[in-house]
């Protein structure tokens, strides 16, 4: 028997039993991925002594998806958490002996996967060193201030602890309406929770939220449970809640000024009970108001903001007073998303500009900011937003969706280096 044979039938057997297969009850990291094909893998690891202790995984792909992921976990067991995150394709498709050409992609799937499951791990780990150094930190002063009150300490303590437990704020901002920022921040974050990331979403858009309609909770209504405000579930790991679950009918107007609207998302900052959470998505009113500013002065580090505009709107004059305000507020800037920039003609599949297009990569150098992607308008996100059907879990493969996916690909990778950077930065997993 050749070797080329032997090795196809160490294929053939992971095709058939995969080993490793299965989700783990407790673990340190975790990740989900739909790769181009639309074959899903997950993963799952524990960490023990900077080594991978356990590697599993599942897939909803056929045999090359299974002997992929088998291999990927089996190559990873055992290894140093820094040598495990150099497995890459080759290495799997050649622990395998090869796969058929067509199903080469598998193998890819498997090592992101397995290499979004180790950096999940090392974020988780940040996260909880940067809470335990926390506790002697002056934000979570076990003194009281002298200027402030029993009540007012007492909210602080738990207003940072609340704060603490949530790896990644990001601000979603405009400088005007109607060019897509609560579409924009619905959708990264049913993107980041598609990914496998523990996500909230919070509407502190007082007078206009539109959240709940975009992801078909309009007839959400706010529970208190324990003292504590509960969020409303989405698909297991991403929660939500807006200001409108607090009203009696959607067609309520809020009338409030600065001191109650700095109150209510104190409120909702502090009392939500989110649990630990990779990240909390915030979509703000455009502009620089009183809402952004209170979410700005509240949230901690790390924290980012995400700067939405239009091809038509890049007007320098919006983007420089959203990014001087973020200075003023010290809250570093993630970047600009440059919305409905391009149409997919849904003929030919062809790209058409119907606004100039490209400025914002321009724009993003000017201003010193990254540029983090450009999303096409397609008439379906329109559609999708009308019914409450979130837009990239439902057309996954459309060019915005992948737009979203590289989008949130640089946010996390913005995250990461924020935290490398951190003074509090602890050794990774
Ligand atoms: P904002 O929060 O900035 O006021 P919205 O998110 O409410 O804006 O979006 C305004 C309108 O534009 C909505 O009808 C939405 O469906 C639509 N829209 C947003 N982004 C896109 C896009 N990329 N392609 C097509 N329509 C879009």
């Amino acid at each position: 028997m050749s070797a080329e044979r032997a090795l196809s039938l160490k294929a053939m057997e992971r095709f058939e039993r995969p080993r490793n297969y299965g989700p783990l009850d407790q673990w340190d990291g975790h990740a989900r991925i739909t790769g181009p094909c639309g074959d899903t893998m997950e993963f799952w690891l524990k960490v023990s002594d900077r080594r991978i202790a356990q590697a599993t995984f599942i897939t909803d792909g056929c045999g090359p998806s299974r002997a992929a992921g088998s291999m990927a976990t089996e190559l990873a067991t055992g290894k140093l958490v820094k040598e495990a995150l150099q497995i890459q394709q080759k290495d799997v498709l050649q622990a395998l002996g090869g796969l058929p050409q067509e199903s080469e992609h598998c193998a890819l799937l498997a090592a992101n996967t397995l290499k979004a499951a180790i950096r999940d791990c090392q974020e988780r780990k940040q996260t909880n060193d940067r809470c335990s150094e926390c506790a002697s930190a002056e934000c979570y002063s076990k003194q009281r201030r002298e200027d402030e009150s029993e009540q007012e300490y007492q909210d602080r303590q738990a207003l940072t602890q609340r704060m603490c437990r949530i790896g990644y704020k990001l601000l979603v901002m405009s400088g005007k309406g109607g060019v897509g920022k609560s579409t924009v921040a619905a959708n990264l974050a049913i993107t980041l929770a598609l990914a496998g990331k523990q996500v909230g979403l919070l509407d502190v858009d007082i007078h206009g939220p539109s959240i709940p309609k975009l992801m078909g909770l309009d007839d959400g209504r706010a529970v208190a449970h324990d003292g504590e405000l509960v969020p409303i579930e989405v698909g297991g790991n991403l929660k939500v809640i807006s200001i409108a679950f607090f009203l009696a009918s959607n067609r309520d107007a809020v009338i409030w000024r600065g001191p109650m609207k700095y109150n209510a998302i104190r409120q909702f900052l502090k009392d939500v009970a989110w649990g630990p959470l990779d990240y909390l998505v915030i979509d703000s009113p455009p502009g620089t108001g009183d809402e952004p500013l209170s979410v700005a002065q509240m949230i901690g580090q790390p924290a980012g903001a995400v700067l939405v505009t239009t091809p038509q709107d890049l007007a320098i004059s919006d983007v420089r007073r959203s990014v001087s305000f973020c200075e003023k507020v010290s809250l570093p800037v993630v970047g600009i998303i440059e919305n409905m920039s391009g149409l997919t003609c849904p003929h030919c599949g062809g790209r058409i500009d119907l606004f100039k297009t490209g400025g914002g990569e321009a724009l993003a150098r000017e201003m010193g900011v990254a540029h983090l992607g450009r999303i096409p308008i397609d008439p379906q996100i329109v559609v999708c937003g009308d019914d409450g059907i979130p837009y990239v879990h439902r057309f996954a493969e459309s060019p915005a969706a992948q737009a979203f996916a590289e989008i949130v690909e640089r946010i996390t990778a913005a995250h990461q280096s924020q935290l490398q950077s951190s003074p509090s930065e602890g050794d990774t997993a």
